[in-house]
């Protein structure tokens, strides 16, 4: 079995389903997307470390088991159209397309949008858009979505991407606190309703832009 073969199939019996995760789609699809091609060369002998991974320009590839809990807690269904805020390095793209029927991602850094682009392209997810901008204001053009996953760390709920779930039970999974450290959350929307869920503490980059942090803020 090839080495990094091996070290994912480890990383899903340890770090995710030795901690709790129980989606089979979700340990399934962790066990088959190659971290290591997401991550500069530097990192990629700690591709299924334990641990969130440097990226350029100051930004983290998420920690495998943050990956897995917050795919889990999107409930995600193979019809449902994906919006993701805070592309990065797109691994966390590459684990939500086999489980949904298309994901828009957005990102704010140019440069980090369009690597995760030839990567994903390259492994052929025809289901996923990328493009660049202030993700806090959501993808109006192709909103509603049944679920959108924020991957930095939000000061609280932005307005617009509470507006873009669907009605119809959307689920929204994003990070909310301080700069250094937030809360996981998951806000369930029903007609006008919204009901929010805690999930667990939880540490990542700021969300810059509009509804977000500022850039030179504390
Ligand atoms: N899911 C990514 C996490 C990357 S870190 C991965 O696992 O690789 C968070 C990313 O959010 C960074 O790339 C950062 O540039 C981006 N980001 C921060 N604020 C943003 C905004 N308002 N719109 C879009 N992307 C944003």
């Amino acid at each position: 079995m090839p080495r990094f073969q091996h070290l994912r199939s480890l990383m899903v019996e340890e770090q995710l389903r030795g901690r709790g995760i129980r989606s089979e789609a979700v340990l399934e699809v962790m066990g088959s997307v190659p971290r290591e091609r997401f991550l500069p060369p530097s990192q990629e002998h700690r591709a299924y470390h334990d641990q969130a991974l440097p990226l350029s320009q100051g930004q983290t590839v998420s920690q495998p088991y943050m990956v897995a809990i917050m795919t889990e807690a999107l409930r995600l269904r193979p019809s449902d159209r994906v919006l993701e805020i805070g592309t990065g390095s797109g691994y966390q793209t590459a684990v939500l397309s086999p489980l949904a029927a298309a994901v828009f991602s957005v990102e704010r850094l140019p440069d980090l949008a369009r690597e995760a682009e030839e990567v994903l392209a390259d492994l052929g997810r025809q289901n996923v858009r990328v493009k660049v901008g202030d993700g806090t204001l959501g993808w109006p053009e192709e909103a509603p979505f049944d679920a959108i996953l924020v991957t930095a760390g939000a000061p609280e709920v932005p307005e617009a991407l509470r507006a873009q779930l669907s009605e119809d039970g959307g689920r929204l999974v994003i990070p909310v606190g301080d700069r250094m450290v937030q809360e996981l959350v998951r806000v369930t929307r029903t007609g006008d309703e919204c009901e929010t869920e805690e999930i667990l503490a939880c540490r990542f980059v700021p969300l810059l832009g509009k509804e977000g942090w500022e850039s030179s803020g504390p």
